[in-house]
């Protein structure tokens, strides 16, 4: 049956978020409807409302939920109605070279799946029964939303879906930089740039992976305090301190590890700057398409430095989703703290201009 569903819009780039009633149509052919239990707002959804990340409106939003399976398609086998599933918006197709070995954040056809479902359709319409794309083939900050069985998670029952939402993406992007991406080996010493949702965990992938040395920098104090909190040995605050990559390498000699969770060329060229010999800098924030950076070229041969970028934590989400859920339960990750506040879809335009404010660690809209 097709469902009436209250979800979140992005219907210009620049112009507010709003509520809409919007129809959401049942499963087809590998693809299940969730009942949406919460939804995370990630930094990455106020980027597609003002076209930082280019998305095109009109957009359901929302792209870090969870629920429950409440209608399943023809031919899936691996999801039942009631399974507790966790959205990922990692399209992929399964057969291309980068799926094939491994590399599904990397898949070559996902890119036709950025803002609808894999097969280049949505089952998302307005009250006047116009389409509506989906954030990442999610489009969760809905009520209900209809996925491929390829763009969600099955998990443990027994876990708060309220926690479990956060790991389709500031979790596992931030916790997978460091574990997949960075790879770092325990001992190392790290830096990371930005400590919102997606910085505080790999703030604390630095601390369960073994980092030494945990240096944290922002803008923003509250955030610092809460980056000591989630592991980070040393705080800098990046507007008390004229060159934070200068204060960074003073403290550690020069980092192995520097992750950029902010999303702007300049901050990439502080994250470089405070790799010491050998150290590797890696690139999670999401800047403009214009935004350019650049570092000393000859600090690439000279010192063994190494630049790459990180996407979804470089995840294979049916394998990691549930591996990150394991470390919670056994207590070594922290997912409730990350949650300051929780609003109803009706106060979602909120939440936004809160996360424009920086007033939250992650902000998560909850569904009834
Ligand atoms: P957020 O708004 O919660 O956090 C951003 C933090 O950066 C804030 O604490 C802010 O105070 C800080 N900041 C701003 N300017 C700074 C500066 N000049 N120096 C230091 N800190 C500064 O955002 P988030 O949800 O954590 O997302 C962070 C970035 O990661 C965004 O660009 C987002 O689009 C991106 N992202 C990437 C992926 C991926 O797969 N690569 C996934 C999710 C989010
Ligand atoms: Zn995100």
């Amino acid at each position: 049956m097709t469902r009436e569903a209250k979800a979140l819009v992005c219907r210009d780039w620049n112009k507010p978020v709003q509520v809409e009633t919007i129809t959401v149509a049942p499963p087809q052919r590998n693809e299940i409807t969730i009942k949406v239990a919460a939804c995370g707002v990630c930094h990455s959804d106020l980027s597609a409302a003002t076209g930082k990340i280019q998305m095109p409106p009109p957009l359901v939003l929302g792209h870090e939920g969870a629920g429950r399976v409440v209608a399943v398609g023809e031919g899936v086998t691996a999801f039942k109605e009631g399974d507790a599933v966790i959205s990922s918006f990692i399209s992929m197709c399964g057969k291309c070279r980068q799926c094939v070995r491994g590399r599904p954040v990397l898949c070559e056809n996902a890119s036709k799946a950025l803002v609808t479902l894999p097969d280049g359709t949505v089952r998302t319409h307005d009250k006047d029964g116009k389409p509506l794309n989906v954030f990442g083939a999610c489009g969760v900050m809905a009520e209900y939303a209809t996925l491929h069985v390829d763009n969600a998670v099955k998990i443990d029952q027994d876990v708060p879906l309220q926690n479990a939402a956060l790991v389709g993406c500031a979790v596992m992007t931030g916790v997978g930089a460091v574990f997949n991406t960075a790879q770092l080996e325990p001992g190392s010493r790290a830096a990371v740039f930005g400590v919102g949702g997606v910085g505080l965990n790999a703030i604390q992938g630095c601390r369960t992976a073994g980092a030494e040395m945990i240096v944290a920098v922002d803008t923003n104090s509250e955030k610092l305090e809460l980056a000591r909190q989630f592991g980070a040995t040393h705080t800098i605050n990046a507007k008390d301190e004229p060159d934070a990559a200068k204060a960074v390498k003073k403290l550690t000699g020069g980092v192995d590890y520097a992750f950029e969770c902010v999303g702007a060329g300049s901050v990439v060229a502080q994250a470089y700057k405070t790799l010491g010999k050998g150290g590797t800098a890696i690139v999670v924030g999401v800047a403009d398409p214009s935004d350019k950076t650049s570092f000393s070229t000859l600090s690439l041969p000279a010192e063994e430095r190494t630049i790459k970028g990180s996407w979804l934590g470089s995840a294979r989400p049916q394998y990691d989703f549930p591996r990150i859920l394991a470390l919670y339960k056994a207590g070594n990750l922290k997912l409730d703290e990350l949650i300051t506040r929780t609003y109803s879809i009706d106060e979602a335009p909120q939440a936004f201009a809160d996360m424009e404010k920086g007033l939250n660690a992650r902000g998560v809209i909850v569904f009834d």
